[in-house]
């Protein structure tokens, strides 16, 4: 994907002016699937952007912001501290050990892989008192690289999640394919779909996994059309990172 044409926005217009047009192509990706934009959350991505830059956003009306690791979002939550009305979800791969900066200020987190983490996280929100909406991620690509659950797998935790009184088990989130087959991304999505479809039938009372956590800059419309709840969106609205994703997801 060619990340290099996403101008970075600096003023507060401009970034007002990108979210519309991002969410122009929301509400224009749901009419053609005949789904309500109201079903849609625009996710503001907002990494590798130091803390000041995010008060332009902030300014501009976001009131959450999804950042991939979780140190950088917790020193950005430390200096946004004003912000009090400022949510942030965490949708990055978390390392067990990292569970008590997570508890501590995220609302939400979209890369839950395993029971131990769970556990973690349960753990340090008891003792923060807070409660997090999560979200599982699954591997839909195949692709060793990538973060995140088989599909095989989903079953059995979603069943023991069931014992976690301080996490919200909200649905699923995946990271397509990275690939110019358009077909081959829109199988990843489909994928998820279908998998929270399943899954829902067998999930623990009380349940309800209404959140698929899927499309980025470069492949959200498709996402939309095949059900995505949540769009992850960073360099369409803040302008193109110069890290690489292998930052972020080793290739
Ligand atoms: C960075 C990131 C995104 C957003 O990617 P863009 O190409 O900037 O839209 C989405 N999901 C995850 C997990 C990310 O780390």
């Amino acid at each position: 994907m060619d990340h290099t044409n996403f101008p970075e926005a600096q003023t507060i217009e401009q970034l007002r002016q990108n979210i519309a047009t991002i969410q122009a192509r929301i509400d224009q990706a749901c009419a053609d699937a005949g789904r309500d934009p109201q079903e849609v959350r625009l996710l503001p991505v907002s990494k590798t952007h130091p803390a000041e830059y995010l008060r332009l956003a902030y300014a501009a009306g976001c009131r959450m912001l999804g950042e991939n690791k979780v140190q950088e979002a917790h020193q950005k939550w430390q200096e946004l501290e004003d912000l009090t009305d400022l949510k942030w979800s965490v949708i990055g791969h978390l390392q067990t050990n990292k569970a008590k900066y997570v508890a501590r200020f995220a609302s939400e987190f979209h890369a839950l892989d395993s029971l131990r983490l769970a556990q973690a996280l349960d753990q340090r929100l008891t003792i923060e008192d807070r409660y997090l909406d999560v979200l599982v991620q699954i591997n839909t690509s195949g692709e060793e690289s990538k973060y995140g659950i088989n599909p095989e797998q989903a079953p059995e935790l979603i069943a023991q999640l069931g014992e976690f009184s301080r996490l919200r088990v909200r649905g699923l989130m995946t990271l397509a394919m990275n690939s110019a087959d358009r077909e081959a991304v829109r199988g990843c999505f489909i994928q998820l779909r279908e998998l929270r479809d399943s899954l829902q039938a067998i999930a623990p009372a009380g349940m309800q996994l209404t959140e698929l956590s899927m499309g980025m800059s470069g492949d959200f419309e498709l996402a939309i059309a095949e059900g995505a709840t949540i769009v992850r969106i960073g360099q369409a609205i803040f302008g193109a990172r110069e890290q690489p994703d292998s930052y972020y997801w080793p290739k």
